[in-house]
């Protein structure tokens, strides 16, 4: 079975909007003299998911792009449809204005916003059926992972944020251990393979054969320097970036590294 190779970028709540204009061009024209370089037939796809309010201006700027290159996704989306829901944007809004992905279930959701497993789930749902691709990122805090409980939580995350998903949905998973993210901490190849291995074993009691399709990234302070070892780990099938997204060169960088493994 092959899977794609995801190179995504999660900008949070970064960048100003004219630094932010440059970055999105550079990471365009980069992307595509890379993927262009084997005929278009790479594996790798790029992701970026910038603050909402760029949505519009991808749009508005869409002929100016070639679409096709970089995808864009949205960092959260509500499950509420659309009605008197103040302040909420919705799947189904972000899909209208040319999202294609959507990060579920983020760290700084979950820690900053209380966002739970139960909630991870109907966004997955949510996301999934207005026709965006959920990314749902899973993954321990430190007291957890010297607690021994790594497997335990990661597995909880996992089968209760996929369960309210249609076997027919595209997603994928992000493996972001808590206490490598933005913190210039990453976890050892070793554990991040059998962290890996263990996911794709769960996947497959919850999902049976079509567990094998679903691409899982690994995140967690990767930059170009380490992003060849990370995403040659069996398993591995891609890297959800946050803050060295916000350099074109060291997110292309990370690019080079996983048309280099894939
Ligand atoms: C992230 O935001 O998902 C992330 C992995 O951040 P960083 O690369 O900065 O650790």
């Amino acid at each position: 079975m092959t899977r794609p190779i995801i190179i995504a970028g999660n900008w949070k709540h970064n960048p100003q909007r004219i630094p932010g204009e440059s970055l999105f061009r550079e990471i365009s024209e980069g992307t595509i003299s890379r993927l262009s370089a084997d005929g278009g037939d790479s594996p790798v796809r790029v992701v970026l998911f910038p603050p909402l309010p760029w949505l519009g201006w991808f749009v508005s700027n869409a002929s100016q792009f070639d679409r096709s290159a970089v995808e864009i996704g949205v960092q959260e989306v509500s499950d509420r449809p659309l009605g008197a829901f103040t302040g909420e944007v919705g799947a189904q809004l972000a899909q209208q204005f040319g999202a294609e992905w959507a990060l579920v279930g983020h760290s700084e959701r979950r820690s900053i916003f209380g966002e739970t497993d139960p909630q991870a789930a109907s966004r997955v749902k949510a996301a999934a059926t207005a026709g965006l691709r959920p990314i749902l990122c899973i993954g321990e805090t430190l007291e957890q992972r010297e607690a021994g409980e790594t497997f335990e939580v990661v597995s909880r995350q996992l089968e209760t944020g996929l369960s309210k998903l249609d076997e027919e949905f595209e997603y994928a998973l992000a493996y972001e251990p808590v206490w490598a993210i933005g913190t210039g901490r990453t976890a050892t190849t070793q554990q991040v393979e059998e962290v890996h291995r263990h996911l794709r074993e769960v996947l497959r009691r919850a999902r049976g054969a079509s567990a094998d399709e679903v691409p899982i990234l690994y995140g967690g302070s990767v930059k170009p320097d380490n992003a060849q070892a990370l995403l040659g780990i069996d398993g591995v099938d891609g890297a959800l970036v946050g803050g060295a997204s916000l350099l074109s060169a060291s997110f292309l960088g990370i690019l080079d590294a996983g048309i280099a493994t894939a």
